[in-house]
């Protein structure tokens, strides 16, 4: 699974379906080799034939953000697949259960707040230290977190979902924590916001189109080296945090 050198390579996590997967196909179409990552080892080869037959290279990775393990395979994998990593993608997320009044913060479930930090916020701090070591090989290394305006402490919009929302705030916040610790660097780590799109997450009810939530994370993907750092953006520009 020897890679030419000089093509860059992108771990998508979630790539499987809905927004990760458009953003694979879109960092393959721009010349990424994308490594697309989904739990499912059967759900992540097939996401990949799909890839495949649009032209795209790519191979796939097994990767459960909530698993050290699985994380840990996932980082050897795209280490012998092509020694580093370009660009790392952390899409995957999860809304969490709603039934039952189990997000209404009068009622909330702490154990629906867990699972979903535990992939939303945790998986996204295991994928990045394990891939960390591949990305700082890379001349222009890329972070991008798949975050969601319902984090905004300002904007406020969204259902009122509170292990959800607070998550991405987190998230939000572990973004500037890597932007500011990585700022002596060359790993330029943003949050993006996709806007309410189709998916299954949204029981595909979003007004947006998985490419059109995809456009901002591959944005920020290829930024230049001058770019901005530990900020919060959608495709109008910056989202207030
Ligand atoms: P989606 O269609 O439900 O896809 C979610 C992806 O994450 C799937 O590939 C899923 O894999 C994967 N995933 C979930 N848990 C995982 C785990 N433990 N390890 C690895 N992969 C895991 O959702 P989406 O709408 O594309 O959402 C993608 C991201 O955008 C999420 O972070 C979400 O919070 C964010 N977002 C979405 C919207 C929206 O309107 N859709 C708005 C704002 C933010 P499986 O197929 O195996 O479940």
């Amino acid at each position: 699974m020897e890679r030419v050198n000089d093509t860059k390579i992108a771990l998508v996590t979630g790539a499987n379906k809905g927004i990760g997967f458009a953003i694979a196909q879109g960092l393959g179409a721009s010349g990424f080799t994308v490594a697309a990552g989904a739990r499912d080892k059967a759900r992540g080869e097939e996401a990949v034939e799909r890839l495949r037959a649009t032209g795209v290279d790519a191979f796939a990775v097994t990767l459960d953000v909530t698993s050290d393990d699985s994380v840990a395979a996932a980082a050897a994998t795209i280490e012998q697949a092509a020694g580093r990593l370009d660009v790392l993608v952390n899409n995957a997320g999860i809304s969490g259960r709603t039934d039952g009044n189990v997000q209404d913060p009068t009622t909330l479930d702490l154990d629906v707040v867990r699972t979903v930090l535990d992939t939303n916020v945790f998986g996204v701090v295991r994928v990045t230290n394990a891939m960390l070591p591949l990305l700082r090989r890379a001349t222009s290394p890329r972070i991008v977190n798949m975050s969601s305006n319902m984090g905004s402490l300002t904007l406020q919009t969204g259902p009122v979902m509170a292990a959800y929302a607070p998550s991405k705030s987190m998230l939000n916040s572990i973004t500037v924590q890597y932007a500011r610790r990585l700022a002596d660097t060359n790993v330029i780590v943003n949050a993006a916001c996709p806007g309410y799109v189709a998916t299954d997450f949204t029981g595909f009810s979003g007004s947006r189109t998985p490419e059109q939530g995809a456009a901002i994370a591959i944005r920020l993907a290829m930024l230049p080296d001058d770019g901005p750092r530990g900020g919060f953006f959608d495709d109008e520009g910056v989202v207030a945090w």
